[in-house]
């Protein structure tokens, strides 16, 4: 993609990366501009919100197809699942590699050209786990 090589790096850009890939809790535009305001007190949330749009348009960075009423975002782009918390929402990594090629099953299927699946897992978090518990 030509795209991913045209992208200009900006400072605001670059800090947005780095603090996406620090964390492994999908966060939202929201949560992210929470991040940066820490560092950069006059950043703006349309700033981050844009940013990580074109971070992900480019490839740089995931979108995540979860439930919810908020995009996530995630700085691995490296292929795995996710599990989403019915509860609060909060999504986490699940590293399952399927037994076999689901592509090359669903291939056989359809006249579509398939490139790759998705594969979203949902349950409760440990904390929502906890809070059950302690309301029973
Ligand atoms: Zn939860
Ligand atoms: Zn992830």
């Amino acid at each position: 993609m030509e795209a991913k090589n045209k992208l200009r790096m900006t400072k605001q850009r670059q800090v947005i990366l780095e603090e996406l890939r620090k964390v492994k809790t999908h966060p939202t535009a929201d949560d992210m501009y929470q991040m940066l305001r820490k560092k950069m007190p006059k950043i703006s949330l349309g700033t981050v919100y844009r940013n990580l749009e074109i971070l992900s348009e480019s490839g740089i960075i995931q979108k995540l197809d979860v439930g919810g009423t908020q995009k996530r975002f995630d700085g691995d782009i490296s292929i795995h699942s996710h599990v989403r918390c019915v509860d609060c929402g909060r999504v986490g990594d699940i590293d399952v590699t399927p037994k076999y090629n689901l592509e090359a099953e669903a291939q056989k299927m359809t006249d579509f050209m398939i490139f790759r699946h998705r594969l979203e897992f949902t349950g409760l978090c440990p904390i929502c786990q906890h809070k059950k518990k302690a309301t029973a």
